[in-house]
């Protein structure tokens, strides 16, 4: 693909045609002009595509007589009273009335004096806002308001309200817009089959007449679709911002291509005789129909001389580590180093063990860092990552130190990727990237995740990844049965956990979460485990929680592992990763305090042998719509697939993806959950013009994303 060239290599900013800055009207320059570049409008075009965030109506005038109570409104009058006085605090009363002799009262709470001045009695005065029946009758309390000469026209269409910031008047802003609004045609970029076979369907605008219309909405226009962003103006426009997000995560996609990576492949050795090879002889299971597809997946992937990034999303208890390994083993095979980052020690440690125990027998060099390793088991772990002897190297976040350099890294592998922001997923990437003969070269990189996204929008989000989904469990696995319990009820369950730990099966009792308090939450950790061992003398109890040492920390789980203690009180500390496959029933205190995502991890501890498993949530009445929600949803299912849908239904996306997702800081009008349907043709556009028309996959990003593509970095 010859075109493809220019695509892949054009900086977007340098490329900005430099003909058109902002140009103002003659009028208009100084520090509003200024404030314009703080908002990111630098071209004309930017102008252009500055949307108002909603309208005003002040093409109506309402009888005083016939105002509304709560509505909002817009009267005409003159002012007829004007007084200063200090019912509670000091206030601007004033009297407006109108022809037909009806007074309103309206109130300012603060004022200067040059309104004190301008607003006297006699001056006639158009006042839009909220009308209240207030002490003294109807008011508006803070009114926008115009001076106006006697029979002065209405407007004929609504009054676009832009987004602004402090010091940068809607009155300037409008007349730049509107300046280079005349400048500035905005011709159609899409080739006719494009047209017919996208755009012409879905009944879109022309660009230029659904920007006009948003700007000067005509007098005839839908109020509510407009003010709602349903007009098919705004569908245009959100479909071509959701075309230029498409485009620009495609793009980096494909511009990863074009960097180089180590090829893992085992080079010399007989099939048989990999690394690979032999640790899955070695496991003690077969894997899933699911795991050998996203085995291959990643295989294929990793043997390419370019940088993979792929993510690895499956449920909890779905299997993903053995995938981790094998990956590992493979670049192993290849002679180069594997790094793999979790986000507690508690999973580091237990990774730690459970690694050892499939890659040990087979001669593999594991260390590990954390934080709280001893200095000397730290420089030891450090010389031998920078020596190149280790082979495998797990750890916390203090893998991305500076003080860490691997000599021969070759795949960064990242567990539980949701907990870490971009950055310190960068900063991992960026321990391995180096220039090699002038190439800038960099390792695969595998993420995964138990918090699965919906397919739509991750199409829209993870456009630059590629994808591979454990949809199936492990065999044998029991359906973990769920149950809402209140916490009246305290005492029944406990009667239930002494039962099921005399039957020779394990249990977690996780504590209530106290999100405001560290100290408060340990508290309440060192509590429950107090009286629970009241309760329950003929138990071995442990407790594990955040401020354990982590020599002690590992302690507690290892005797829990050996099933010297039956009941584990613990804080959230156990949500990710930990895997003990005896333990069968597991109690949430106050589990209304928890999200969704969040129970249904913790919930994932349990239901990984071959007992039936159950989850006990305790919560305290009365319960919000949501918690309600929440809890309903994790007695219902057990997919952890829905249970994100339904996240998301209750979360709205902005919440439920968070900001760091690269995706997400590139849209501006489109609304990820009234718009997903546009992802889908925005998609098949992106395709289509990335195949046929890359110049015009070009100019479509710079018209939308000049100046933002930085985010893709990512
Ligand atoms: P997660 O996807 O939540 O990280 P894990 O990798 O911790 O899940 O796996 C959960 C449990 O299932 C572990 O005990 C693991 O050894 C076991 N397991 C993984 N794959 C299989 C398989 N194919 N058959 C049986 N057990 C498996
Ligand atoms: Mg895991």
């Amino acid at each position: 693909m010859p075109a493809s060239k220019t695509l892949l290599n054009e900086p977007l900013a340098d490329a900005a045609p430099a003909a058109t800055p902002v140009s103002l009207p003659k009028s208009s320059s100084g520090p509003q002009a200024d404030k314009l570049i703080k908002l990111g409008l630098r071209r004309a075009l930017d102008l252009v595509l500055h949307l108002p965030l909603r309208y005003d109506d002040e093409t109506t005038l309402t009888a005083i007589r016939d105002l509304p109570p709560g509505a909002s409104a817009q009267v005409e009058g003159v002012i007829t009273h004007h007084e200063i006085t200090y019912r509670g605090r000091r206030q601007l009363c004033l009297t407006l009335t109108d022809e037909n002799g009806d007074p309103l009262l309206l109130r300012f709470l603060n004022f200067y004096g040059s309104q004190v001045k301008q607003l006297a009695v006699g001056v006639r005065l158009r006042a839009r806002g909220e009308v209240r029946d207030g002490f003294l009758g109807m008011e508006m309390v803070h009114p926008a308001y115009r001076i106006v000469t006697q029979d002065e026209a209405l407007p004929q269409v609504l009054t676009p309200i832009y987004p602004t910031c402090a010091g940068l008047s809607q009155a300037y802003l409008r007349r730049a817009i509107n300046h280079a609004l005349a400048e500035t045609p905005l011709p159609e970029l899409f080739p006719d089959e494009l047209h017919a076979e996208i755009i012409a369907p879905l009944q879109l605008l022309p660009l230029a007449a659904a920007v006009r219309t948003l700007h000067h909405p005509p007098a005839e226009v839908d109020a509510t679709a407009l003010l709602e962003r349903t007009h098919p103006a705004w569908i245009r426009i959100k479909f071509e911002e959701l075309l230029a997000q498409q485009l620009s995560l495609k793009r980096a996609h494909m511009q990863r291509r074009t960097r180089s990576a180590p090829a893992l492949v085992a080079g010399l050795l007989a099939a048989e005789q990999t690394l690979v090879a032999r640790l899955l002889s070695a496991l003690p299971f077969a894997l899933t129909c699911a795991q050998q597809r996203v085995q291959k997946e990643i295989s294929m992937d990793l043997a390419l001389p370019h940088p993979m990034q792929r993510l690895l999303q499956g449920d909890v208890g779905s299997g993903k580590t053995v995938l981790a390994a094998l990956a590992a083993a493979q670049a192993i095979d290849a002679g180069y180093q594997v790094a793999l980052m979790v986000p507690t020690e508690l999973l580091a440690e237990q990774h730690v063990r459970k690694l050892r125990g499939w890659f040990e027998p087979l001669g593999i060099h594991l260390v590990w860092l954390t934080a709280s390793l001893k200095a000397k088991e730290k420089r030891a772990a450090l010389t031998a990552a920078a020596a190149g002897e280790a082979q495998l190297i797990v750890g916390t976040h203090a893998i991305i130190q500076d003080k860490v350099e691997f000599a021969r890294l070759g795949l960064v592998i990242i567990d539980e990727q949701h907990r870490f922001g971009v950055e310190q997923r960068l900063a991992l990437r960026s321990k391995a990237q180096h220039e090699v003969a002038g190439l800038n070269w960099q390792p695969h990189q595998l993420m995964m995740s138990a918090t699965p996204i919906p397919r739509t929008l991750a199409m829209s989000y993870y456009a630059d990844l590629d994808v591979s989904t454990l949809d199936e469990l492990p065999p044998g696995r029991q359906p973990i049965v769920t149950k809402l319990v209140s916490q009246a009820r305290r005492e029944e369950v406990i009667g239930r956990v002494r039962q099921a730990a005399l039957a020779g099966r394990q249990v977690y009792w996780v504590c209530p979460l106290i999100e405001e308090s560290e100290t408060l939450q340990l508290q309440t950790a060192e509590d429950t485990f107090a009286r629970l061992s009241a309760a329950l003398p003929e138990l071995q109890i442990g407790l594990v929680h955040g401020r354990l040492k982590p020599a002690d920390k590992a302690e507690v789980m290892a005797a829990f592992s050996r099933n010297e203690v039956q009941l584990l009180v613990a804080t959230t500390v156990i949500e990710v990763g930990v895997d003990i496959p005896n333990a069968s029933l597991m109690v949430i205190e106050h589990a209304e305090r928890f999200g969704l995502s969040q129970l249904h991890q913790l919930r994932g501890r349990t239901g990984r042998g071959s007992t039936a498993s159950a989850c006990v949530l305790l919560y305290a009445g009365p319960l919000s719509y949501t918690a309600r929600a929440r809890l309903n949803t994790l007695r219902e299912t057990n997919d952890g697939f829905e249970i994100a849908r339904r996240d998301l239904e209750i979360r709205g996306p902005g919440e439920f993806l968070g900001a760091r997702q690269s995706g997400t800081a590139m849209l501006r009008f489109a609304d990820l959950q009234e718009d997903l349907w546009l992802i889908e043709p925005a998609q098949r556009a992106a395709d289509y013009l990335l195949r046929k028309q890359p110049d015009i996959v070009m100019q479509h990003l710079k018209r939308w994303l000049e100046g933002r593509e930085n985010y893709l970095k990512v």
